[in-house]
């Protein structure tokens, strides 16, 4: 059973195009898992783990309009046919196991793919936090991992984003890609120590401007785009935010 983000009644599972990295204006059917095991206070996926009672800070908090979520309410546990029959109805390759952090339920997520290959799906990435290392079941299935590491920016300890053999291990992986969330000159200094520790290429950096509207974005974008030309990283937007807003499901 794989726990899914629900909404609407139904599990967070949709075609759309990849707003951000590597894969960028590709079409793809998302599958989105709950819960995490970081808490970012940025996170525009909260719904999958700021569950009422939780000792975690979110920057909403502070908005009286705003609750944290009633945990039973937003998940949804889905058996693997069930979840095979809804991706084959967008008559798309291509898919993406996206959370939360999808790593956390390895085990279904392998039992899933390997249904969707067997079905025709040719190509599955994950978007991962980058503090779980694949196993070898699950790693057979993935053609690409967009590994996005935390910097302090996000509010988790240290201890809790920065998982050394696994950043060392994507590193040096050529399914891996890594993104980071930008929102101060601060952080910068942060990724190029990462890159130092962990002797990530340039090549696989993607830098992405952080904000959930497309008007922090553009306020962003060009001077990030410079730190990208002069350090040879890659920049990237958030399309969908561009296109859709910030609005779930599609
Ligand atoms: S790792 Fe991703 S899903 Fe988890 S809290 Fe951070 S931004 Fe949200």
């Amino acid at each position: 059973m794989l726990k899914l983000a629900k909404y609407q009644d139904g599990p967070e599972i949709f075609h759309s195009i990849q707003g951000e990295g590597k894969s960028t204006g590709q079409p793809f059917v998302f599958i989105r898992t709950s819960l995490c095991n970081l808490h970012c206070i940025w996170c525009d996926t909260d719904y999958t783990w700021n569950w009422r009672g939780t000792e975690y800070y979110h920057e909403k908090d502070d908005d009286p309009r705003y609750e944290k979520y009633v945990k039973e309410d937003h998940i949804l546990e889905m058996e693997t046919p069930e979840i095979v029959d809804l991706v084959r109805s967008f008559n798309c390759p291509n898919v993406i196991f996206t959370g939360g952090e999808p790593m956390l339920q390895q085990r279904p997520l392998m039992e899933l793919a390997a249904v969707l290959k067997a079905q025709g799906i040719t190509w599955m990435e994950v978007e991962t936090n980058g503090t779980f290392l694949p196993k070898d079941g699950f790693d057979q299935f993935i053609n690409q991992y967009n590994v996005s590491p935390k910097l302090s920016n996000s509010n988790n300890s240290e201890k809790l984003r920065e998982k050394p053999a696994v950043l060392l291990h994507f590193a040096q992986s050529s399914k891996a890609h890594f993104k980071f969330v930008i929102n101060a000159e601060q952080d910068l200094d942060e990724v190029a120590t990462l890159q130092e520790r962990y002797k990530i290429p340039a090549a696989k950096i993607y830098l992405m401007p952080e904000g959930r509207d497309a008007e922090t974005l553009r306020s962003r974008q060009q001077w990030l785009i410079e730190v990208c030309k002069a350090r040879g990283y890659n920049f990237t937007d958030r399309l969908h935010i561009h296109i859709y807003g910030n609005k779930r499901g599609i």
